[in-house]
C-alpha cells in the first residue's frame, strides 16, 4: 500500500476510537485494552504491552499485556535496568527503539535467553510515553518474525503513546478536580462543610415536604479576641466551637457548616415549633458558653443565634439564609448571647445581605468602587509587563472589602455587568491620570465576569468608555475564566473576536480549575493562560502539582500561548517556574495589589 495512504488509514482508525464517546467515558483498563487491541490488529503484531518506569527509572513494570489469541492480561511483569542496561539506556535517551531483528540488535539482545527466544519474538518496536514532559513509560510492540518497521508503523506507535499520556494527564486533572471540589465544599480549619455545601443541601431539602429550621450562629467578640490575643487563639476557639456543635445531640439535627470566619449554620429537620426552638437555641447557647481551656487559660465566649423556618420565612435557600442571618444581627443588637426567631419586622431593618446588596448597588452607581493593581512581571528579567486591576469596595462601616466579600452578592443580585463597567471606568480614569502625570502604565489586565461576556453589546459599551477617556482597546488585556469557554457559542466567539479586533489581549484565568476544553481553546483567540494559584501553592515540593503545571506549560506551548503563574510567593516557586519556561509571574513575591496612589509612587521611584 502507498505509505501515505497507510499513514492516513492508521490515524483515522485511532482518531475514530479516541473520539468515540463510549471510549472517552470508559475506565482506564478498558481504554488501554482498546488501544492495545487496535494497535495489534492495525500493525498485525502478536503482542502489545504498556510499561511504566518505577524506582526512579531503574525498573519497568507492565500494566497491560495484549497477546493475539490470549487477550488482555493485567498481572504485572518486571524488567530491571541491571539486567538490561543497553535497553534502558536507549529508552532513557527517549528514542524510539525499532529493532528489525531484536535478537541481534545491541539494544535488545540482552532479552534473548529469558524472553525473546522462549516467546518466539523477532522484532520489537518500542515508543516512549511522556508525562508532563518527562519520560514515564513505554509501549512495546512485538512481532514473531523479523520486520522492517515502516514510518507509518512508527508514527502510529508514537500516536498511541501520546494518547496514553493524555489519558494520564486527564486522570491527574480529574483527581486535582476532586481535591478542588473538597476545597470548595469544606472548610479547612474545622473540617466542617462550608457555605457552598450548605447551599447544596438546602437546595435539596427545600424540595422535600417536611419543614425545617435554619440556625445562624455567630460568635460574639471574636474580632476582639483575634486582635488582643492573636489569630491562633481565635482559630482554636473556632475549632472548639465547631467540635461542640458537631457533638451536640439534637433530634432532627442535619448539616452544620462554617459559613464565615466565626459564623456557623445548622439545619434542623422537623422541629420547627416555636417554643421547642427557643428551648433548643438556649441549650446551644449554654453549650457554647461553657468555659474552654486554651493552653493555660480558661476562656468563655458567647454566641448569638438567628433562626428562620422553611417554608414560612422563605421559599428558597438564599432567602432563608438571609433571614436567619438578619435574625442573628437582630439578636446581637438586643444584647449578646441571645437567640432570635425571624419575623417580618426584622427583614425591614436588619443589617443583612439585603442591606449590603442595596449598598453595593449604590456604590456601583456612585462610582465608589476602587481598583487596586498587582504587577505581572516577565520571568526572565522581572520586567513589569502588566498590572491586573482588582476591584475593592471601601465600605463606610466594614472598611476595605476584597472581592470575595461581595462578588457572590453582586452575582446573585445581577449586578456583575454594572460592577464590571464601574471597574472599567475607574481603570480608564487611572490610566488617564497617569498619562497626565507623564507616566505610561503598562497594559491593564481586567477581569471579565462570565455574565459580561453573555452580553453581545459589551464591545460597543467598551468602545464608548474608551472614547470618553481618549483610550483604546490596546491598553487592556481581558481575563476570563475557563467556564466561560465551556459554552462555545457563535455569539461568544464573535464577541471575543471583536475584543481582539479592538486591539486587546485575551487570557484564560484560573486555568486548571474548570473542566478545560482545550480542543476549543485552539479555536479561540486566547494568547495567554494563567495557571491557578492552587497549583502554584505547593510548588515545587508537591509532585502532582509539578506534573500538572508541567503539562499546562506543555499544552500552552503546543497551542502557542504564553503562561502566567499566579500566586508566586517564594523564591523556590519563582526558580522552578522560571526553569520550566513559564513566561510571566504574579504574586505577593513581587507585590500585593496596591492602591493607585501607591502604584504611582513605586513607578516614579523605579523610574527615578
Ligand atoms: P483572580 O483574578 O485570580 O485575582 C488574583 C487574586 O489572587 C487577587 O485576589 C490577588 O490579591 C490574589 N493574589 C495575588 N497574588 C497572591 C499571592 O501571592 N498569594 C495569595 N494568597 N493571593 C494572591 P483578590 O483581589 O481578592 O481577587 C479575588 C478574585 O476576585 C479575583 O481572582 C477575580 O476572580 C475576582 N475579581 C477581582 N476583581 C474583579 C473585577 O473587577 N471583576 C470581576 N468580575 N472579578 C474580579
Ligand atoms: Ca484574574
Ligand atoms: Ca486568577
Amino acid at each position: 500500500m502507498d505509505p501515505n495512504q497507510q499513514f492516513i488509514e492508521y490515524h483515522q482508525a485511532l482518531m475514530k476510537l479516541c473520539h468515540d464517546k463510549a471510549f472517552i467515558q470508559d475506565t482506564r483498563r478498558n481504554k488501554l485494552s482498546a488501544l492495545t487491541s487496535l494497535c495489534a490488529s492495525l500493525l498485525n503484531v502478536g503482542r502489545v504491552s504498556v510499561w511504566w518506569l518505577q524506582s526512579g527509572g531503574d525498573d519497568l513494570e507492565s500494566e497491560i499485556l495484549y497477546q493475539l489469541g490470549e487477550g488482555h492480561n493485567f498481572d504485572p511483569n518486571y524488567l530491571t535496568r541491571l539486567g538490561n542496561p543497553a535497553y534502558f539506556d536507549a529508552l532513557m535517551k527517549a528514542r524510539i527503539i525499532d529493532a528489525r531483528n531484536a535478537r541481534q540488535d545491541p539494544r535488545t539482545q540482552a532479552f534473548n535467553d529469558h524472553y525473546l527466544i522462549p516467546t518466539g519474538i523477532h522484532a520489537m518496536l518500542d515508543a516512549p510515553i511522556f508525562d508532563a514532559g518527562q519520560l514515564s513509560g513505554v509501549i512495546c510492540l512485538e512481532a514473531l518474525e523479523p520486520r522492517d518497521w515502516s514510518l507509518a508503523d512508527i508514527s502510529l506507535a508514537t500516536a498511541i503513546a501520546d494518547t496514553i499520556s493524555l489519558i494520564n494527564t486527564h486522570e491527574a486533572w480529574s483527581q486535582s478536580q476532586q481535591q478542588l471540589d473538597y476545597v470548595t465544599h469544606f472548610d479547612s480549619l474545622t473540617g466542617l462543610p462550608n457555605l457552598n455545601s450548605m447551599r447544596d443541601r438546602l437546595h435539596h431539602i427545600t424540595r422535600q415536604e417536611a419543614p425545617f429550621a435554619l440556625l445562624w450562629i455567630d460568635l460574639d467578640r471574636i474580632k476582639a479576641i483575634n486582635d488582643g490575643m492573636g489569630q491562633m487563639i481565635g482559630n482554636q476557639i473556632i475549632g472548639e466551637v465547631a467540635n461542640r456543635l458537631r457533638h451536640l445531640s439534637i433530634p432532627g439535627k442535619d448539616k452544620i457548616a462554617r459559613v464565615g470566619g466565626d459564623e456557623f449554620v445548622m439545619l434542623i429537620r422537623r422541629q420547627t415549633d416555636e417554643s421547642h426552638l427557643r428551648h433548643l437555641t438556649q441549650s446551644i447557647l449554654n453549650t457554647l458558653a461553657a468555659p474552654m481551656q486554651l493552653h493555660d487559660q480558661l476562656l468563655a465566649i458567647t454566641a448569638s443565634i438567628g433562626v428562620s423556618i422553611w417554608p414560612a420565612d422563605g421559599q428558597d435557600s438564599d432567602t432563608l439564609l438571609k433571614h436567619a442571618e438578619a435574625a442573628m444581627y437582630h439578636a446581637k443588637e438586643q444584647g449578646r448571647g441571645q437567640a432570635q426567631l425571624f419575623n417580618r419586622s426584622i427583614s425591614a431593618d436588619a443589617r443583612s445581605r439585603f442591606q449590603l446588596e442595596s449598598q453595593l448597588r449604590e456604590a456601583i452607581r456612585n462610582q465608589q468602587l476602587d481598583v487596586h493593581y498587582q504587577p505581572i512581571v516577565r520571568a526572565s528579567d522581572g520586567h513589569l509587563m502588566q498590572l491586573e486591576a482588582l476591584v475593592r469596595w471601601n465600605h463606610p462601616t466594614h472598611g476595605l472589602l476584597p472581592p470575595i466579600r461581595f462578588l457572590d452578592l453582586a452575582r446573585s443580585a445581577g449586578l456583575l455587568p454594572d460592577l464590571g463597567m464601574a471597574v472599567m471606568h475607574r481603570a480608564c480614569h487611572h490610566l488617564r491620570q497617569a498619562q497626565q502625570a507623564g507616566m505610561n502604565l503598562p497594559q491593564l489586565a481586567i477581569n471579565l465576569a462570565p455574565e459580561q461576556l453573555l452580553d453581545p453589546l459589551l464591545p460597543e459599551q467598551l468602545k464608548e468608555v474608551y472614547e470618553a477617556y481618549g483610550l483604546n482597546g490596546e491598553c487592556f488585556d481581558f481575563e476570563v475564566t475557563e467556564d466561560v469557554i465551556k459554552a462555545d457559542t457563535e455569539i461568544l466567539r464573535n464577541l471575543l473576536k471583536q475584543l481582539v479586533d479592538m486591539g486587546s489581549g485575551l487570557s484564560i484565568d484560573d486555568f486548571g480549575t474548570g473542566y478545560s476544553s482545550l480542543a476549543r481553546l485552539k479555536h479561540l483567540p486566547f494568547a495567554k493562560l494563567k495557571i491557578d494559584r492552587s497549583f502554584v501553592k505547593e510548588l515545587p515540593s508537591d509532585r502532582d502539582d509539578c506534573a500538572i503545571t508541567l503539562s499546562i506549560l506543555g499544552l500552552a506551548r503546543g497551542l502557542g500561548m504564553a503562561v502566567v503563574a499566579e500566586g508566586v510567593e517564594t523564591e523556590d516557586q519563582e526558580r522552578w517556574l522560571t526553569e520550566q519556561g513559564c513566561d510571566f509571574l504574579q504574586g505577593y513575591r513581587y507585590s500585593r495589589p496596591v492602591p493607585f496612589d501607591q502604584l504611582l509612587m513605586t513607578v516614579i521611584k523605579d523610574a527615578g
